[in-house]
């Protein structure tokens, strides 16, 4: 064949047309359900067979604000028109702004902004392990970075590198060093683990890839107050927690406390565009200098056309406050769920899981029983089942959910 013809081959029509296509030549990274979407509005998606779904998964919380909302869509496509890169080699007319929202919003001194979620837990490190060095006068190359067992903080080398997941990390190292991993939780095995050479301490509010596990009330606070007394960063990862999902803006907030260095990303674009950010206070950023990091993509005016968007409609159209609403509402429904296989219910705002015995099971076989019911949730591991709408549900679509989770578990 040319390529033109197979450029004119006919399109799929059939999900197991896609499948097999995706089966032959894609790498197996993932285990998706078998469902083929082809659209999305709000809290639903659309199937290649035109069957419509609840999203509860919500692309792993990069879709807080809906599929497709209509005004972070029409910013992409007013930017797209006008300007969509330039690099950092010159200035654009976007960046300035996003930094003035998003600093106003979050309470920042300065940002970073970046592309994916991994590249933000990257610059943080790299940020934290330079101002190491050159405030805190640790001896050159010494720095460590403590992290927590369970974590969840991307894919890239590094990152695996410090990951206690055995399918994570294993068969890709040898890894970088640096890095100490205390148990989540644990305040007691945190002050512990600091050395004069710690730089930095980094942890999820809540770890989500984990199954939703929020550690002991004053943790948060406990571990910022030994960071501040050990000259300690202390990094969020707010990634899949920040932008409104357990019903604060900022997970940071249900404790009172303020990061260091708090790293945003997913949501930020309302799942348009890869955009991430590091916020910081003046002291950490202000470690760096030209030409010690950049990414061709990151700060470019499409991103933050799209991201002032996505902000403005988070706080604007009060998706916060709904996810705490909402978020109770629901789970005070699915812990009112009577059954055997239940093993706990818990969560904060839209950020939900039902774990299951483990001899009830598998969590996969429930979430394909809810796909039938035309609930889209994903399994994290292999008992535990993750519930992450859009922050805009309404009360009938929460009930509706926590009867499809009755129903499921029945059958
Ligand atoms: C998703 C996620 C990341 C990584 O983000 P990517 O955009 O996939 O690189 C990092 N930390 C947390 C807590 C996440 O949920």
């Amino acid at each position: 064949m040319t390529d033109a013809a197979i450029l004119e081959r006919p399109r799929l029509a059939t999900a197991d047309d896609y499948i097999s296509v995706e089966a032959r030549l894609g790498a197996k990274n993932y285990k998706p359900l078998d469902v083929v979407l082809s659209r999305g509005e709000g809290v639903y998606v659309w199937d290649v067979d035109g069957k419509r779904y609840l999203d509860a998964l919500s692309a792993y919380s990069a879709v807080n604000q809906g599929h497709c909302h209509p005004k972070i869509l029409e910013a992409m496509v007013e930017q797209a028109k006008k300007l969509t890169l330039t690099s950092r080699a010159f200035r654009n007319d976007q960046l300035a702004l996003f930094y003035e929202e998003i600093c106003a919003l979050t309470n920042s001194h300065k940002a970073l902004p970046m592309n994916s979620g991994a590249e933000a837990v990257e610059s943080a490190l790299k940020v934290a392990r330079k101002w190491g060095y050159q405030v805190k006068g640790v001896p050159a190359d010494r720095a460590e970075v403590i992290v927590c067992s369970e974590n969840f903080h991307g894919r890239t080398l590094a990152i695996v590198g410090f990951s206690t997941d055995d399918q994570a990390r294993g068969g890709f190292g040898p890894f970088a060093p640096g890095f100490k991993v205390v148990p989540f939780g644990d305040a007691g095995a945190l002050e512990a683990a600091i050395t004069e050479n710690t730089v930095a301490f980094l942890v999820e509010p809540i770890q989500g890839e984990a199954g939703v596990i929020i550690p002991p009330a004053g943790y948060l606070k406990t571990a910022r107050e030994l960071c501040t007394r050990h000259n300690v960063i202390f990094i969020l990862d707010e990634i899949q927690t920040g932008l409104g999902r357990t019903g604060k803006l900022l997970a940071e907030q249900h404790e009172g406390v303020e990061a260091d260095l708090t790293l945003v990303g997913k949501a930020l674009s309302g799942g348009f565009y890869p955009v991430s950010a590091v916020l910081s206070n003046d002291e950490v950023l202000g470690v760096l200098k030209p030409g010690e990091h950049g990414s061709t993509f990151g700060g470019n005016p499409l991103a933050c056309a799209v991201a002032r968007a996505a902000l403005r409609v988070l706080v604007e159209e009060g998706m916060v406050e709904n996810a705490a609403r909402v978020g109770e509402r629901l789970k005070a429904s699915l812990a009112g769920i009577r059954h055997d296989a239940i093993k706990e219910v818990r969560g904060r705002g839209l950020m939900l899981a039902v774990e299951l015995h483990a001899e009830a099971g598998g969590a996969r076989r429930v979430c394909e029983n809810l796909q039938r019911r035309g609930l889209l949730c994903k399994e994290t591991h292999d008992h535990t089942i993750r519930i992450a709408p859009p922050l805009i549900l309404t009360d009938d679509q929460a009930d509706w959910i926590a009867e499809q989770f009755d129903a499921a578990l029945r059958d």
